[in-house]
């Protein structure tokens, strides 16, 4: 039996697949960068749209060792 797929695109409805495992993002609030995680990015194969998804444990930017704007992605948290 097949499982269910992780990500579906909300736009063609089907299985977004992984482009890139494993990339480093850093999650800015409004008092600055907050914390850094690794995520991955999928994809969609028919609008091509993408999402960061399946986000592993935080670093967070009061923790020894954090150095800010040395990611990949930033996302911006509300
Ligand atoms: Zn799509």
């Amino acid at each position: 039996m097949a499982s269910p797929p992780n990500v579906v695109c909300g736009a063609c409805f089907v299985p977004m697949r992984p482009a890139r495992i494993g990339v480093t993002v850093e999650a800015v609030a409004r008092i600055g960068p907050y914390y850094q995680a690794n995520a991955d990015l999928y994809e969609c194969p028919g609008c091509k749209a993408t999402v960061l998804w399946g986000f592993g444990r935080p670093f967070h930017h009061n923790e020894p060792g954090y150095q800010a704007g040395t990611t990949e992605y930033t996302i911006v948290l509300e």
